[in-house]
């Protein structure tokens, strides 16, 4: 099987105007610059995280007295892997008993997928784990948990039909009764309407403190990364309204859209705890900025 890297670079690269093309040239010139501009938008850097680094980027040459592409292609990679650098933080278990992670995010973003690759590595790494189904609308997000749940041994706290505040609730004392590391969330991403749902979400988080007074210790949102500039917007939204501590952001695997992290990172710079780059189970993977830049430049 090819690696991650390898597909995350392919999938990053699969843009009429890649990045990389930008650097096959012998000479810098304006056009290089152009060239890279629209390489950079194509691949939904967006206009400030563009701008930003295009002139961040000619500081470096300057500095460096660099003469040929290869090495502004280097100076870019430093540039990026500075910018992405403040994302690159890893998820804290074991402060807490139980640590209660609520997780939200729009239908189809990945958010089960997610939860079951993170209750794997947790459950792994023994952490007693302990899921609430609180997207109590959709039957079928309720059973795939419960799939995930049965896979790692862990209990679910799951009711049909039920108020999701309610459900949440009876699992973080549940967790706290049983003696759970971790508690994790799962909650509904599309209600009738949009303010629905983050209402819905605002009275999850309260109850959730109610249950846990220091909790929710993380509220973490499950971002498509294929969906680009809109992912950015997903964000700005979900942070705008419940506090965000970090993201997962998904679907780096076939996308040509990998710039939006560099857009979140100068629009909106929360932790990117995971990122994933496939189906599998050990497509979750902990995000590294260098790395990053790399598959996004080759
Ligand atoms: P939810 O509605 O947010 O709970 O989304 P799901 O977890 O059901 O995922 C929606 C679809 O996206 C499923 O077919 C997943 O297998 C797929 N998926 C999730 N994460 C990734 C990823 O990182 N890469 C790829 N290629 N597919 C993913």
């Amino acid at each position: 099987r090819e690696g991650w890297l390898s597909r995350l670079r392919k999938g990053l690269a699969r843009t009429g105007s890649s990045i990389a093309q930008v650097f096959t040239g012998t000479k810098i010139t304006d056009e290089l610059y152009e060239e890279l501009e629209a390489a950079l938008l194509m691949a939904d850097t967006g206009v400030k995280a563009t701008e930003h680094l295009l002139e961040d980027l000619k500081r470096r040459v300057k500095e460096a007295k660099a003469t040929d592409p290869a090495a502004v292609k280097a100076l870019l990679a430093d540039a990026i892997t500075e910018l992405l650098a403040p994302l690159e933080k890893s998820l804290v278990v074991g402060e807490h008993h139980p640590t209660v992670m609520m997780v939200v995010g729009v239908n189809g973003a990945g958010k089960t997928t997610s939860i079951g690759k993170l209750t794997k590595h947790l459950a792994e790494s023994d952490c007693k784990v302990l899921l609430a189904a609180a997207d109590t609308f959709r039957a079928a997000a309720r059973e795939q948990l419960g799939v995930w749940a049965d896979r790692n041994r862990v209990e679910i706290i799951s009711q049909e039909g039920g108020d999701p505040a309610a459900v949440t609730f009876d699992a973080v004392t549940a967790g706290k009764a049983r003696g759970a590391d971790v508690v994790i969330a799962d909650t509904a991403g599309r209600l009738p309407t949009q303010l629905h749902l983050m209402e819905e979400l605002k009275k999850i988080k309260r109850v959730i403190t109610k249950a846990e007074a220091t909790a929710p210790h993380q509220v973490l949102l499950v971002v498509d990364g294929n969906t680009g500039q809109n992912a950015l917007t997903q964000v700005k939204a979900f942070d705008d309204a419940l506090g965000l501590t970090g993201l997962i952001v998904t679907k780096l695997d076939g996308t040509a859209k990998g710039g939006v992290l560099a857009a979140i990172a100068r629009e909106r710079p929360l932790p990117v705890y995971f990122i994933g780059v496939g189906e599998k189970l050990e497509d979750l993977q902990t995000f590294k900025a260098r790395e990053f830049a790399k598959a996004l430049l080759d």
